[in-house]
Protein backbone atom coordinates (compact mmCIF):
# COMPACT_ATOMS: atom_id res chain seq x y z
CA UNK A 1 0.00 0.00 0.00
CA UNK A 2 0.99 3.41 -0.60
CA UNK A 3 2.46 5.41 2.38
CA UNK A 4 1.17 8.71 2.41
CA UNK A 5 -0.62 11.00 5.07
CA UNK A 6 -3.88 9.48 4.75
CA UNK A 7 -2.90 5.82 4.31
CA UNK A 8 -0.77 6.75 7.60
CA UNK A 9 -3.90 8.29 9.23
CA UNK A 10 -6.24 5.36 7.87
CA UNK A 11 -3.97 2.77 9.72
CA UNK A 12 -3.97 5.15 12.77
CA UNK A 13 -7.59 4.92 12.77
CA UNK A 14 -7.27 0.98 13.32
CA UNK A 15 -4.92 1.95 16.85
CA UNK A 16 -7.18 1.63 19.58
CA UNK A 17 -6.89 4.12 23.07
CA UNK A 18 -5.89 1.72 25.85
CA UNK A 19 -8.98 0.10 27.14
CA UNK A 20 -11.77 1.69 24.69
CA UNK A 21 -13.28 0.99 21.74
CA UNK A 22 -12.82 4.00 20.28
CA UNK A 23 -9.35 4.86 18.24
CA UNK A 24 -6.67 7.67 19.16
CA UNK A 25 -7.56 9.44 16.05
CA UNK A 26 -11.30 9.89 17.38
CA UNK A 27 -9.84 11.18 20.74
CA UNK A 28 -7.96 13.47 19.24
CA UNK A 29 -4.46 12.60 20.10
CA UNK A 30 -2.45 12.35 16.50
CA UNK A 31 -1.46 15.82 16.25
CA UNK A 32 1.21 15.47 13.25
CA UNK A 33 2.21 13.01 10.58
CA UNK A 34 5.18 13.40 8.54
CA UNK A 35 5.96 10.96 5.56
CA UNK A 36 9.37 10.54 3.65
CA UNK A 37 9.42 7.59 1.40
CA UNK A 38 9.16 4.39 3.07
CA UNK A 39 10.09 6.47 6.88
CA UNK A 40 7.18 7.71 9.04
CA UNK A 41 6.88 10.21 11.53
CA UNK A 42 3.53 10.43 14.09
CA UNK A 43 3.45 12.84 16.95
CA UNK A 44 1.12 11.53 19.58
CA UNK A 45 -0.25 14.45 22.67
CA UNK A 46 -1.35 13.30 25.97
CA UNK A 47 -3.47 15.68 27.74
CA UNK A 48 -2.46 14.03 31.17
CA UNK A 49 0.94 13.70 32.78
CA UNK A 50 1.14 9.53 32.35
CA UNK A 51 4.37 8.58 30.32
CA UNK A 52 3.51 4.78 31.08
CA UNK A 53 0.05 5.18 28.93
CA UNK A 54 2.36 7.10 26.14
CA UNK A 55 4.51 4.09 25.83
CA UNK A 56 1.57 1.76 26.07
CA UNK A 57 0.09 4.24 22.84
CA UNK A 58 3.56 4.30 20.97
CA UNK A 59 4.22 0.42 20.84
CA UNK A 60 0.75 -0.01 19.73
CA UNK A 61 1.13 2.80 16.69
CA UNK A 62 4.28 1.18 16.00
CA UNK A 63 2.78 -2.02 15.90
CA UNK A 64 -0.60 -0.91 13.53
CA UNK A 65 2.00 1.38 11.05
CA UNK A 66 3.84 -1.95 10.70
CA UNK A 67 1.15 -4.18 10.25
CA UNK A 68 -0.26 -1.71 7.23
CA UNK A 69 2.83 -1.00 5.61
CA UNK A 70 4.96 -4.14 5.13
CA UNK A 71 7.50 -1.98 3.28
CA UNK A 72 7.47 0.26 6.12
CA UNK A 73 11.51 0.95 7.09
CA UNK A 74 11.06 3.39 10.16
CA UNK A 75 8.27 4.22 11.97
CA UNK A 76 9.13 7.10 14.49
CA UNK A 77 6.79 8.07 17.25
CA UNK A 78 7.05 11.42 19.02
CA UNK A 79 5.63 11.69 22.17
CA UNK A 80 4.42 14.99 23.86
CA UNK A 81 3.40 14.06 27.84
CA UNK A 82 2.07 17.37 29.99
CA UNK A 83 4.40 17.89 33.09
CA UNK A 84 2.23 17.56 36.34
CA UNK A 85 1.56 20.28 38.11
CA UNK A 86 3.37 20.17 41.57
CA UNK A 87 1.23 18.20 44.80
CA UNK A 88 -1.14 17.31 41.27
CA UNK A 89 -2.48 13.36 42.07
CA UNK A 90 -0.42 10.82 40.36
CA UNK A 91 -1.78 9.44 37.40
CA UNK A 92 -3.08 5.13 38.83
CA UNK A 93 -1.27 2.71 37.31
CA UNK A 94 -2.03 1.65 34.01
CA UNK A 95 -4.44 4.15 33.78
CA UNK A 96 -4.91 6.33 30.32
CA UNK A 97 -5.02 9.97 29.51
CA UNK A 98 -8.01 11.94 29.93
CA UNK A 99 -9.09 15.38 30.87
CA UNK A 100 -7.58 16.63 34.03
CA UNK A 101 -5.50 18.89 32.27
CA UNK A 102 -8.21 20.36 29.70
CA UNK A 103 -8.29 24.22 30.06
CA UNK A 104 -10.95 25.91 31.35
CA UNK A 105 -12.50 28.72 32.51
CA UNK A 106 -10.32 30.37 35.70
CA UNK A 107 -13.30 31.42 37.56
CA UNK A 108 -14.22 27.82 37.66
CA UNK A 109 -12.86 26.76 41.20
CA UNK A 110 -13.42 23.04 40.83
CA UNK A 111 -15.53 20.80 38.72
CA UNK A 112 -16.51 17.67 40.07
CA UNK A 113 -18.62 14.53 38.03
CA UNK A 114 -21.19 12.72 39.08
CA UNK A 115 -21.63 9.13 37.36
CA UNK A 116 -23.07 6.12 37.85
CA UNK A 117 -22.91 2.48 36.47
CA UNK A 118 -26.10 2.06 35.39
CA UNK A 119 -29.65 4.31 34.95
CA UNK A 120 -32.09 4.54 37.68
CA UNK A 121 -29.99 4.82 41.06
CA UNK A 122 -30.85 8.32 41.97
CA UNK A 123 -27.60 9.71 40.35
CA UNK A 124 -29.38 12.99 39.17
CA UNK A 125 -31.34 13.03 42.28
CA UNK A 126 -27.94 13.34 44.14
CA UNK A 127 -26.58 15.70 41.83
CA UNK A 128 -29.35 18.27 42.25
CA UNK A 129 -29.26 18.10 46.04
CA UNK A 130 -26.04 17.97 46.30
CA UNK A 131 -25.65 20.82 44.20
CA UNK A 132 -28.19 23.18 46.53
CA UNK A 133 -26.44 21.67 49.90
CA UNK A 134 -23.16 22.90 48.60
CA UNK A 135 -24.98 26.62 48.28
CA UNK A 136 -26.57 25.91 51.32
CA UNK A 137 -22.94 25.74 52.73
CA UNK A 138 -22.50 28.87 51.28
CA UNK A 139 -20.35 28.19 48.00
CA UNK A 140 -21.38 29.72 44.59
CA UNK A 141 -22.36 26.63 42.77
CA UNK A 142 -23.43 25.45 38.74
CA UNK A 143 -24.93 22.26 37.75
CA UNK A 144 -24.58 21.06 34.17
CA UNK A 145 -26.84 18.29 33.11
CA UNK A 146 -24.59 16.60 30.94
CA UNK A 147 -27.57 13.80 30.59
CA UNK A 148 -27.79 13.43 26.87
CA UNK A 149 -30.22 10.66 27.06
CA UNK A 150 -32.38 11.92 29.56
CA UNK A 151 -32.29 15.00 31.07
CA UNK A 152 -34.35 15.61 34.06
CA UNK A 153 -32.52 17.98 36.02
CA UNK A 154 -34.61 21.37 34.46
CA UNK A 155 -37.39 19.33 35.92
CA UNK A 156 -36.25 18.40 39.62
CA UNK A 157 -34.96 21.86 40.10
CA UNK A 158 -37.96 23.03 38.67
CA UNK A 159 -36.67 25.34 36.33
CA UNK A 160 -38.75 26.13 32.97
CA UNK A 161 -36.61 29.13 31.98
CA UNK A 162 -34.46 28.73 28.74
CA UNK A 163 -31.26 30.16 29.00
CA UNK A 164 -30.97 33.89 27.85
CA UNK A 165 -27.63 35.12 25.70
CA UNK A 166 -24.93 37.11 26.20
CA UNK A 167 -25.07 40.88 24.83
CA UNK A 168 -22.67 39.85 21.91
CA UNK A 169 -24.39 36.74 21.46
CA UNK A 170 -21.47 34.49 21.99
CA UNK A 171 -22.48 32.64 25.64
CA UNK A 172 -25.53 31.33 27.19
CA UNK A 173 -26.78 32.81 30.78
CA UNK A 174 -27.72 29.93 32.94
CA UNK A 175 -31.21 30.42 34.89
CA UNK A 176 -30.73 30.37 38.48
CA UNK A 177 -32.56 27.74 40.40
CA UNK A 178 -32.82 27.61 44.19
CA UNK A 179 -29.44 29.86 44.05
CA UNK A 180 -27.63 27.13 41.51
CA UNK A 181 -26.82 27.94 37.78
CA UNK A 182 -27.94 25.69 35.81
CA UNK A 183 -27.74 24.32 32.14
CA UNK A 184 -29.03 21.33 30.50
CA UNK A 185 -28.72 20.07 27.53
CA UNK A 186 -32.47 19.79 27.96
CA UNK A 187 -32.74 23.13 27.60
CA UNK A 188 -30.97 22.64 23.98
CA UNK A 189 -32.00 19.47 22.42
CA UNK A 190 -36.00 18.71 21.72
CA UNK A 191 -37.05 15.80 25.06
CA UNK A 192 -39.57 14.36 22.35
CA UNK A 193 -36.65 13.80 19.41
CA UNK A 194 -35.31 10.36 20.30
CA UNK A 195 -31.53 11.10 19.50
CA UNK A 196 -28.67 8.83 18.72
CA UNK A 197 -25.45 10.14 19.69
CA UNK A 198 -22.20 9.00 18.38
CA UNK A 199 -18.62 9.86 19.79
CA UNK A 200 -17.81 12.56 17.52
CA UNK A 201 -20.83 13.81 17.36
CA UNK A 202 -20.99 13.90 21.60
CA UNK A 203 -17.83 15.73 21.69
CA UNK A 204 -18.50 18.15 19.50
CA UNK A 205 -21.96 19.00 21.34
CA UNK A 206 -20.04 19.05 25.01
CA UNK A 207 -17.35 20.74 23.87
CA UNK A 208 -19.42 23.84 22.55
CA UNK A 209 -21.65 23.55 25.64
CA UNK A 210 -18.90 23.80 27.93
CA UNK A 211 -16.95 26.56 26.26
CA UNK A 212 -20.46 28.51 25.59
CA UNK A 213 -21.94 29.07 29.30
CA UNK A 214 -20.92 31.97 31.52
CA UNK A 215 -20.40 30.92 34.21
CA UNK A 216 -19.12 33.15 35.90
CA UNK A 217 -17.53 32.90 39.23
CA UNK A 218 -18.51 29.87 40.61
CA UNK A 219 -16.38 27.40 43.80
CA UNK A 220 -18.18 24.50 42.58
CA UNK A 221 -19.66 23.44 39.03
CA UNK A 222 -20.97 19.71 39.44
CA UNK A 223 -21.56 17.75 36.31
CA UNK A 224 -24.03 15.25 35.76
CA UNK A 225 -23.16 12.72 33.42
CA UNK A 226 -25.18 10.28 31.36
CA UNK A 227 -25.96 7.05 32.64
CA UNK A 228 -23.02 4.19 32.08
CA UNK A 229 -19.27 3.97 31.81
CA UNK A 230 -18.94 3.95 27.81
CA UNK A 231 -17.42 5.89 25.57
CA UNK A 232 -20.04 8.97 25.42
CA UNK A 233 -19.40 9.01 29.68
CA UNK A 234 -15.63 9.07 28.62
CA UNK A 235 -16.07 11.74 25.88
CA UNK A 236 -17.57 14.13 28.42
CA UNK A 237 -14.32 13.23 31.22
CA UNK A 238 -12.19 14.04 28.60
CA UNK A 239 -13.59 17.65 27.56
CA UNK A 240 -14.64 18.97 30.50
CA UNK A 241 -11.30 19.46 32.89
CA UNK A 242 -12.68 17.41 35.96
CA UNK A 243 -11.03 18.46 39.49
CA UNK A 244 -12.64 14.81 40.88
CA UNK A 245 -15.61 11.93 40.18
CA UNK A 246 -18.07 11.14 42.50
CA UNK A 247 -19.75 7.68 42.07
CA UNK A 248 -23.28 6.88 43.02
CA UNK A 249 -24.33 3.39 43.73
CA UNK A 250 -26.88 0.91 44.90
CA UNK A 251 -26.09 -1.36 47.77
CA UNK A 252 -27.21 -3.52 45.05
CA UNK A 253 -25.70 -2.49 42.16
CA UNK A 254 -22.14 -2.41 44.36
CA UNK A 255 -22.73 -5.61 44.62
CA UNK A 256 -23.13 -6.61 41.16
CA UNK A 257 -19.62 -5.00 40.70
CA UNK A 258 -21.82 -2.15 38.33
CA UNK A 259 -20.07 0.29 40.47
CA UNK A 260 -16.49 -0.63 39.91
CA UNK A 261 -16.89 0.29 35.83
CA UNK A 262 -17.10 3.67 37.03
CA UNK A 263 -14.46 3.93 38.95
CA UNK A 264 -12.45 2.58 36.51
CA UNK A 265 -13.84 4.82 33.81
CA UNK A 266 -12.50 7.60 36.55
CA UNK A 267 -9.06 6.30 36.83
CA UNK A 268 -8.96 5.59 33.02
CA UNK A 269 -9.24 9.49 32.04
CA UNK A 270 -6.87 10.39 34.97
CA UNK A 271 -10.01 12.01 37.48
CA UNK A 272 -9.47 11.53 40.67
CA UNK A 273 -11.71 9.12 42.81
CA UNK A 274 -13.56 11.62 45.10
CA UNK A 275 -15.44 8.63 46.94
CA UNK A 276 -18.67 6.50 46.59
CA UNK A 277 -22.43 7.72 47.25
CA UNK A 278 -24.96 4.52 48.01
CA UNK A 279 -28.25 5.95 47.45
CA UNK A 280 -31.31 3.79 48.56
CA UNK A 281 -29.68 2.23 51.12
CA UNK A 282 -32.30 1.26 53.54
CA UNK A 283 -35.82 2.11 54.36
CA UNK A 284 -37.62 3.34 57.76
CA UNK A 285 -40.51 1.67 58.26
CA UNK A 286 -43.40 3.61 60.10
CA UNK A 287 -42.74 1.57 63.07
CA UNK A 288 -39.18 3.10 62.69
CA UNK A 289 -37.61 -0.24 61.80
CA UNK A 290 -34.51 -0.39 59.28
CA UNK A 291 -35.55 -2.48 56.00
CA UNK A 292 -32.47 -2.94 53.58
CA UNK A 293 -34.33 -3.39 50.51
CA UNK A 294 -31.62 -3.57 48.15
CA UNK A 295 -29.00 -4.94 50.90
CA UNK A 296 -26.74 -2.55 52.42
CA UNK A 297 -23.09 -1.43 53.32
CA UNK A 298 -21.72 -2.71 49.36
CA UNK A 299 -20.50 1.12 48.77
CA UNK A 300 -18.89 1.02 51.33
CA UNK A 301 -17.31 -2.28 51.14
CA UNK A 302 -16.21 -1.00 47.62
CA UNK A 303 -14.94 1.96 48.51
CA UNK A 304 -12.89 0.37 51.05
CA UNK A 305 -11.74 -2.13 48.78
CA UNK A 306 -10.58 0.24 46.47
CA UNK A 307 -8.67 2.72 49.13
CA UNK A 308 -11.26 5.59 48.15
CA UNK A 309 -13.39 7.19 50.58
CA UNK A 310 -17.02 6.88 51.15
CA UNK A 311 -19.15 9.51 51.48
CA UNK A 312 -22.14 8.37 52.86
CA UNK A 313 -25.66 6.95 52.55
CA UNK A 314 -28.61 8.54 51.10
CA UNK A 315 -32.03 6.11 52.67
CA UNK A 316 -35.10 5.67 50.73
CA UNK A 317 -37.57 8.76 51.76
CA UNK A 318 -40.57 9.30 50.18
CA UNK A 319 -39.94 12.84 50.55
CA UNK A 320 -36.65 12.76 48.37
CA UNK A 321 -39.17 11.26 44.95
CA UNK A 322 -41.45 14.17 46.13
CA UNK A 323 -39.16 16.93 46.01
CA UNK A 324 -37.88 15.50 42.82
CA UNK A 325 -41.32 15.41 41.31
CA UNK A 326 -42.08 19.12 42.92
CA UNK A 327 -38.97 20.31 41.31
CA UNK A 328 -37.81 21.61 44.95
CA UNK A 329 -34.98 19.32 45.93
CA UNK A 330 -35.51 18.15 49.94
CA UNK A 331 -32.27 19.41 51.02
CA UNK A 332 -33.64 22.94 49.49
CA UNK A 333 -37.98 22.15 50.87
CA UNK A 334 -37.29 20.58 54.26
CA UNK A 335 -34.18 21.04 54.94
CA UNK A 336 -33.97 19.94 58.38
CA UNK A 337 -35.62 16.85 57.28
CA UNK A 338 -33.22 13.73 57.55
CA UNK A 339 -32.79 12.80 54.08
CA UNK A 340 -31.67 17.23 53.72
CA UNK A 341 -29.11 16.15 56.56
CA UNK A 342 -28.32 12.79 54.47
CA UNK A 343 -27.13 14.87 51.44
CA UNK A 344 -25.98 17.73 53.50
CA UNK A 345 -23.32 15.44 54.82
CA UNK A 346 -22.11 14.36 51.26
CA UNK A 347 -22.04 17.54 50.16
CA UNK A 348 -19.42 18.77 53.16
CA UNK A 349 -17.81 14.83 52.56
CA UNK A 350 -17.19 16.38 49.12
CA UNK A 351 -15.78 19.57 50.27
CA UNK A 352 -13.68 18.27 52.91
CA UNK A 353 -12.44 15.98 49.44
CA UNK A 354 -11.45 19.57 47.85
CA UNK A 355 -10.00 20.76 50.26
P1 LIG B 1 -30.70 8.34 37.71
O1 LIG B 1 -30.27 9.77 37.50
O2 LIG B 1 -29.64 7.50 38.34
O3 LIG B 1 -31.29 7.69 36.48
P2 LIG B 1 -32.85 9.51 39.25
O4 LIG B 1 -32.13 10.49 40.08
O5 LIG B 1 -33.62 10.03 38.06
O6 LIG B 1 -31.88 8.34 38.78
O7 LIG B 1 -33.82 8.69 40.23
C1 LIG B 1 -34.72 7.71 39.77
C2 LIG B 1 -36.01 7.77 40.62
O8 LIG B 1 -35.74 7.37 41.95
C3 LIG B 1 -36.61 9.17 40.70
O9 LIG B 1 -37.99 9.09 40.67
C4 LIG B 1 -36.13 9.68 42.07
O10 LIG B 1 -37.02 10.63 42.62
C5 LIG B 1 -36.11 8.40 42.87
N1 LIG B 1 -35.12 8.42 43.96
C6 LIG B 1 -33.77 8.57 43.82
N2 LIG B 1 -33.17 8.47 45.03
C7 LIG B 1 -34.14 8.27 45.94
C8 LIG B 1 -34.17 8.10 47.38
N3 LIG B 1 -33.04 8.10 48.10
N4 LIG B 1 -35.38 7.94 47.97
C9 LIG B 1 -36.53 7.93 47.26
N5 LIG B 1 -36.58 8.06 45.91
C10 LIG B 1 -35.39 8.23 45.26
Amino acid sequence: MNINQDSVLAALRTVKYPGYSRDIVSFGLVKDIQVDGTDVGVMIELTAPNPQLGEQIADAVRLGLRNAFPNLTNAHVQLRIPQAAPGAPQPAAGAAAGGATRQRDPRIRRVVAVASGKGGVGKSTCSVNLACALHALGARVGLMDADIYGPSIPLMMGMHDRPSVTEDENKLIPPLAHGVKLISMGFLIDPDQAVIWRGPMIQKTIQQFVGQVEWGDLDYLLVDLPPGTGDAQLSLCQTVALDGGVVVTTPQEASLGVVRKGMTMFEKVNVPLLGIVENMSYFTAPDGSRVEIFGHGGGRTEATRKGIPFLGEIPIYTEIREGGDRGIPVVVGAPDSAPAKAFMAVAEAIRKQLG
